[in-house]
């Protein structure tokens, strides 16, 4: 069964950012792409999504390769040049940073879009240490630039006065851990960009973090998350994934087997 060209399924532009300047505590993260990489086309596993997507096909994935930057306009023109070949981002971190940057640039494509952010933490730091662009902030940026109309995070077990007044003056959507049940069904009426902090899933799962967070989601409850999306994926990312932390190598498969999820999601007409 072949596809004519009005029914061409969207294809994904995989790039990589190595870049851990703006962690806070562990450096680590600038090594993680090629590792997701090496996972996601191991032999140890085929290129099929849960869903029935064979992600192997060649028009698939555009493969954009790994950009050593953590200037926000080198990656904020990487995404550009993405979306101006009409491939739909998949960002490969680095820490957490890269995200403001990238929305930016998807946001100008899709106006208006809605964001579904994974993580232990908040991220709505008005800074960190003095650094706004700090890993710990690129939601309180995205959020005061305006650049999506709804935020909702999942998996938030860090919570302190200061984030939860930022979450409370941007509106932001927040299921923490303590109050999240089984079968969370998100309901999206725009386009959806979704940004998956690794440290989101419980430290047995994906150890590989810089900032081990016990008490968190289990792969399979992302993977459900990530399944029950409703409304067209036009961008993702999965960010802070730590290789130093890895010892087994098992948050890097983890990595793999989020990113074909969402990338199955991506490719959905
Ligand atoms: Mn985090
Ligand atoms: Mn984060």
């Amino acid at each position: 069964m072949s596809d004519s060209p009005n029914q061409q399924s969207h294809r994904v532009g995989l790039i990589g950012f190595c870049s851990d300047e703006n962690s806070s505590f562990l450096r680590g993260p600038a090594q993680a792409p090629p590792l997701i990489r090496e996972a996601l086309y191991s032999d140890a596993s085929n290129f099929w999504s849960e869903s029935g997507i064979d992600l192997g096909r060649e028009e698939v994935f555009f493969e954009a390769g790994d950009v050593t930057t953590d200037a926000p306009k080198e990656i904020d023109d990487a995404v550009n040049a993405l979306l101006a070949q009409r491939l739909r981002p998949l960002a490969l971190g680095g820490d957490h940073s890269i995200t403001y940057p990238i929305v930016k640039a998807v946001a100008r494509a899709h106006p208006g879009l809605s964001i579904l952010h994974f993580d232990a933490h908040p991220d709505l730091y008005d800074d960190f240490r003095g650094n706004p662009h700090s890993h710990a902030s690129p939601f309180a940026r995205i959020m005061e630039a305006k650049l999506a109309q709804r935020l909702v995070q999942v998996g938030i077990r860090t919570m302190n006065g200061h984030q939860r007044e930022q979450a409370e003056r941007f509106g932001v959507e927040v299921v923490e851990m303590k109050d999240l049940k089984d079968g969370l069904a998100l309901q999206f009426d725009t386009p959806v960009y979704v940004s998956v902090d690794i440290d989101a899933l419980d430290p047995a799962f994906a150890p590989g973090v810089s900032h081990r967070e016990p008490g968190g989601l289990t792969t399979r409850q992302v993977i459900e998350i990530i399944q029950s999306i409703n409304a067209p994926v036009i961008g993702a990312d999965i960010v802070e994934f730590n290789p130093k932390m890895d010892p087994s190598g098992m948050t890097a498969v983890v990595c793999a087997k989020i990113l074909k999820e969402l990338a199955a999601k991506m490719v959905e007409r």
